[in-house]
């Protein structure tokens, strides 16, 4: 059996890989600039020709795209806010952003794009293990999200043969593992943690079912050491972090067998690190902000995307032989989940990390944010007591300095009963700000 899906484009040398991305690059800069008006607008203010992208390294002459701009320009001009490069013939499927912080971004699906997004898809699922005949198990959500569907349609390219369950009750998964003997399972790790919850009050251990792998996404967690342990022991499987967001597409990059970061896929994706405050690039394993172009998008290619997520990037070829570079460490944080408190700032995949190694606890958690008397901040981390024997101020102080030395400052802690925090089948609110 093959050991690589695309053993040509994944075992590139870097050097003919960046040649690649540069042809890519000067093509869709030519390409967004005639075909569309969002994109020739914004060139033109910038004073920026196609001509004046010859290589990878002018990708800095170009403005960045951020998502409110997007939203504006399909308030100004409509549907794709003049996006689309794509003949309205040649559309396939709309997937519009949650719209969680704002109006949706509509992005625009064409046949070729789903060719490319089932195809690089199919090369991660590939990287983390899944081979033809596997039973897969798909808990992601179907519908608008794309993560679900960019699964389904890998998994017949694959060969595998399909359990199409999307984000819904955790019963049911595990129903569904027992008796059709699923071999993978896609979900959030918020829904898989919240699944293995239901598995152990069952009394429904990992030798109960057959998963061999598990691959997660739509948020961090995979790559958090302490829920990656969980998940892993709880299930019996491998678990690999796999990542997009919905402007750009989905599974774009996502962690082969060495687990060794999140494997970008290049050849369609040309990531970049940058200085969140000047936005100039940084250097190779500092963290910054993750700004990612389309190479081969056709519907609504997006030039230097400002993510807001905050990631670092190697570009030093991994023990599996790939030569794409990857973020190690996955997704650290989003930019607007970042907590600062009293000087110190944190993520809440950090908090994360502290509450699932402590034992005493249960897995879920809530940070809250507040005002004092004074107007002062205070910041809580809840978390559900499972230990009832030991002093609870003792295990207040034992949880505290564990946080103290994960975050460099010291939250509250409060203790509540088991059952209490919610548990969701699609992505957990960690943070609630009510200063
Ligand atoms: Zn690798």
């Amino acid at each position: 059996m093959k050991e690589f899906y695309h053993p040509k484009i994944e075992l590139m040398d870097r050097e003919d890989l960046e040649k690649l991305q540069g042809s890519r690059l000067k093509d869709r800069v030519k390409r967004v600039y005639e075909r569309s008006k969002f994109y020739r607008d914004k060139f033109d203010r910038a004073g920026i020709k196609p001509e004046d992208i010859k290589s990878l390294k002018d990708i800095t002459k170009l403005p960045f795209t951020h998502k409110d701009e997007i939203r504006k320009a399909q308030e100004k001009y409509g549907k794709f806010g003049g996006l689309t490069c794509a003949d309205p013939k040649d559309w396939r499927e709309l997937h519009p952003s949650s719209g969680t912080t704002g109006r949706p971004v509509g992005t625009l699906w064409t046949e070729r794009d789903i060719e490319n997004i089932t195809d690089f898809t199919a090369r991660l699922m590939w990287a983390q293990g899944v081979r033809p005949g596997d039973v897969i198990q798909n808990g992601f959500s179907y519908g608008l999200w794309v993560a679900g569907l960019a699964v389904h349609y890998a998994a017949h390219k694959l060969g595998c043969f399909l359990i199409p369950m999307g984000a819904t009750s955790s019963d049911r998964q595990i129903e569904m593992f027992q008796q059709w003997g699923s071999d993978v399972f896609f979900a959030t790790p918020s829904f898989a943690m919240y699944i293995l919850e239901k598995m152990k009050a069952k009394g429904i251990g990992p030798d109960d079912i057959h998963l061999r792998i598990g691959s997660f996404g739509g948020e961090a967690g995979a790559e958090v050491e302490s829920t990656r342990r969980k998940l892993e022991e709880g299930l019996g499987i491998d678990a690999y972090d796999i990542y997009g967001l919905a402007e750009i597409g989905p599974t774009m990059a996502a962690e082969c067998e060495a687990k060794a970061g999140l494997h970008w896929t290049e050849d369609h994706h040309l990531v970049e690190i940058v200085d969140p405050e000047t936005g100039e690039p940084l250097k190779e394993g500092e963290e910054g902000v993750l700004v990612i172009t389309h190479l081969t998008r056709e519907g609504t290619p997006l030039i230097r995307y400002w993510t807001n997520d905050k990631a670092i990037l190697i570009k030093e070829k991994c023990e599996c032989g790939r030569t794409h570079a990857r973020s190690p460490g996955g997704i650290l944080g989003r930019a607007d989940d970042m907590v600062i408190y009293k000087g110190a700032k944190f993520y809440p995949s950090q908090v994360e990390n502290v509450v699932r190694a402590f034992d005493k606890a249960g897995d879920e958690f809530l940070i809250r944010l507040e005002k004092d008397a004074r107007g002062l901040d205070i910041c809580t981390v809840v978390v559900e007591l499972l230990d009832k024997s030991a002093k609870r101020e003792i295990l207040e102080q034992e949880l505290k300095g564990r946080l103290k030395s994960a975050l460099n400052v010291t939250p509250e802690v409060e203790f509540v009963e088991p059952g209490t925090l919610k548990r969701t089948e699609f992505k957990a609110k960690r943070v609630i700000d009510n200063r």
